[in-house]
């Protein structure tokens, strides 16, 4: 069946918006973060209108349907990523929080000198400070799984660096650069092997619908609502409640804790033990109902066009003398990394953003991965479903227009 795409443009208001000089926006940027859908627009309005309450502390009727619906968030979570059994949804600030609590919680409490923390050259900086922090704490070392040339992981290389010393494995599912998707099933099943465990960092793979956690098999999974055309402020860790039933506590105060007296106190059993104080409750909730969008999306018919509008991209892109575009794996996201030769990249994103064209520049918090190919920066165009053919064609029009300017 066709995608029916100016349909789908209806439920995201922002589409709408007129940017400089009036030119209707052309939304390039959805890497960074997404636009949202009014079912989401109004289930956090809803919430607040009819049933906003503070959660598990009161008998009364409104926080008891706040709590209900909190807690329906966090099924939906579980159920959308195809949590296998024995796992947990904790409510996160996001992917950045969610690493941030392994890295600290786990890794602090299990890691020793002599240990092995095994990344790639791809990460995203939320998924290589925390682990440095952790190693400068415990004596544990980082190594580094390389990319090949076409911006893949280099899986010999990741073979050789995983040993019996590697205690966790933290990967990106998605670079946030170079569009690669890594075989994380694959590199979870070596890892596991190995007697690792194995840490996915699904910002960037989630809002692609790829995620299936009882296919992966990892043991820890960050992803972030906003990413996910849910609101800010909003994410998870999905973990083994086995696993963290016996990390000790991340942060603390109310909500967390089973009884607290002078002598000392017990903490309760996770999703809680990790949700110190009042939460995003209305972002959670948002969450579910961005989750419940994708749900209600054809994912295949999704998938099929964010590729025809990367091949499409990726052509445009090329077609234009000087341009140099980063990372080209088989099976990539719809993201383009690119340089024009002798022109800034904030040059070339200031004449877009004066089309009415948002991009982000920079470097995408991931210096290690600019440091490898060479560069400081790059500008980024990145897709999501609702972008159209018509978008790219003027996308790649007013790119060679600037150019041709900065030539
Ligand atoms: N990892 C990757 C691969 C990302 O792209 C991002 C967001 N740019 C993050 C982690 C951090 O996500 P957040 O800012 O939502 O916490």
């Amino acid at each position: 069946m066709e995608f029916d795409v100016e349909k789908i443009r209806k439920d995201f208001p922002a589409l709408s918006e007129r940017t400089n000089g009036g030119n209707t926006l052309i939304y390039f940027d959805n890497a960074a973060s997404a636009q949202k859908p009014l079912s989401v627009l109004e289930a956090v309005s809803n919430f607040y209108r009819h049933d906003y309450s503070n959660i598990h502390r009161s008998a009364h009727d409104l926080s008891m349907r706040a709590t209900a619906a909190y807690e329906n968030a966090r099924k939906k979570v579980l159920g959308f990523f195809s949590a296998p059994p024995g796992f947990e949804a904790v409510f996160t600030r996001g992917t950045t929080e969610s690493l941030n609590l392994i890295a600290q919680s786990w890794a602090q409490s299990n890691l020793r000198r002599g240990d092995e923390i095994l990344l790639t050259e791809m990460e995203h900086h939320a998924n290589i400070v925390p682990w440095q922090i952790a190693a400068q704490k415990t004596g544990a070392k980082i190594s580094v799984a390389k990319i090949l040339p076409d911006g893949s992981l280099n899986i010999e290389d990741f073979k050789e660096k995983l040993s019996g010393k590697t205690k966790i494995v933290s990967i990106a599912h998605a670079s946030n650069v170079l569009g690669t998707v890594n075989p994380v099933k694959l590199l979870s099943g070596l890892a596991h092997s190995a007697g690792a465990l194995v840490s996915i960092d699904a910002a960037q793979s989630s809002p692609h619908m790829l995620d299936n956690l009882s296919d992966i098999g990892a043991d820890f999974y960050s992803v972030s609502s906003h990413k996910c055309f849910g609101p800010t402020g909003c994410g998870a860790l999905i973990a083994r409640r086995d696993l963290l039933d016996a990390m000790p506590p991340y942060q603390c105060g109310g909500d967390m804790i089973e009884n607290v007296s002078w002598e000392g106190t017990t903490f309760r059993k996770s999703p809680e033990r990790f949700e110190a104080g009042t939460p995003n409750i209305a972002g959670a909730i948002g969450f579910a109902a961005a989750l419940d969008y994708l749900k209600n999306l054809d994912a295949a018919a999704a998938g099929k066009h964010e590729k025809n509008l990367l091949i499409r991209l990726s052509d445009g892109i090329s077609s234009i003398g000087g341009t140099r575009i980063y990372g080209n794996a088989q099976g990539k996201l719809p993201i383009v990394s690119f340089n024009l030769s002798g022109a800034h990249p904030n040059d070339i994103s200031a004449l877009l953003n004066a089309g009415g064209i948002a991009i982000r520049t920079g470097h995408h918090c991931a210096e290690p991965l600019m440091e490898t190919l060479g560069i400081r920066g790059t500008c980024r165009a990145s897709l999501a479903f609702y972008n159209t053919k018509e978008e790219v064609d003027i996308f790649v029009e007013k790119l060679a227009h600037a150019a041709k300017i900065l030539a």
